[in-house]
């Protein structure tokens, strides 16, 4: 109800719509709100949105190729490093095999011992033939 002066007149309901109305309404009012956003922001949204999904791809890759790469480094600089300061290993230190170089490639391979990080210390690392680094490999716990 309003007074003369077109004010509410505190307490009264009987001019508020009614529970479902107001539903109604609200429901209105969202739809309307979601298609002012829509249609205002349209080729917006969808650029920003192909925009971000590209770039977010980019990262994804990029951070994937970053620790893939960044693993690899510093597993092949490691192994690298102990070649240059140690060479190849002369022997499997599990079954004994003597190193020599097979189809061009030297047969026993540094091998980092299981629970040691990887740190440029010789006591890290074993020399194990192929066969010998498999099996290690495969007995030992993949790290965390
Ligand atoms: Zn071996």
């Amino acid at each position: 109800m309003r007074n003369k002066k077109g004010q509410f007149i505190k307490g009264s309901t009987g001019r508020f719509p009614s529970l479902e109305t107001r539903k109604k309404l609200s429901l209105a009012a969202k739809r309307t709100m979601n298609g002012f956003k829509k249609g205002h922001k349209i080729f917006l949204g969808h650029h920003h949105t192909d925009e971000n999904k590209a770039k977010i791809a980019v990262a994804h890759r990029g951070g994937k190729s970053y620790n893939w790469k960044g693993d690899d480094v510093k597993y092949m600089g490691l192994h690298n490093w102990l070649r240059r300061n140690l060479g190849n290993p002369k022997q499997c230190e599990q079954c004994g095999l003597t190193g020599r170089v097979v189809k061009g490639r030297w047969n026993i391979d540094w091998a980092k011992v299981e629970g040691k990080p990887y740190e440029r210390k010789r006591e890290n690392f074993l020399g194990l033939c192929r066969r010998c680094h498999k099996i290690y490999d495969s007995v030992s716990p993949i790290p965390a």
